[in-house]
């Protein structure tokens, strides 16, 4: 089993790069009129953690959620977040414009990790999100 941690970073290796190519400013068509791309509905979605209050109140403190922008950083164009404390539709969303770019066998290895997180973030009552 690959290290907890690891999953992460491995998952941040494959959508940093792409990150900066496509996010900053959003180049997919079906957020055209959105200020912040997939991002955008942040605020209300509360991170996506608005099936998840406990998680939510810690994790808004901690960040800084902002009532308007939610953890979108607007001055570096990126999430507040790190990639372990996002929730899993954030960590998992890949929009039209990131797909056409991403490789086959990237593909398959963001699967992989991505079951290895939700199985760990199944088993793990402690986990906090
Ligand atoms: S990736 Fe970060 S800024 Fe974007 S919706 Fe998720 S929590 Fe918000």
């Amino acid at each position: 089993m690959t290290d907890k941690i690891c999953l992460y970073d491995e998952l941040g290796e494959i959508f940093d790069p792409l990150n900066k190519k496509v996010c900053s400013p959003c180049s997919d068509r079906g957020y055209l009129f959105m200020p912040h791309g997939c991002c955008s509905s942040c605020s209300y979605s509360k991170g996506h953690y608005q099936h998840r209050p406990d998680s939510f109140k810690l994790i808004k403190i901690l960040y800084c959620f902002d009532e308007k922008e939610g953890f979108f950083d607007v001055k570096n164009n990126s999430c507040k977040l790190p990639r372990q404390l996002r929730s899993i539709i954030c960590l998992e969303y890949i929009c039209r414009a990131m797909l056409v770019k991403l490789s086959r066998e990237n593909l398959k290895r963001i699967d992989e990790l991505m079951a290895e997180i939700k199985e760990d973030r199944r088993n793990n009552k402690n986990f906090p999100y």
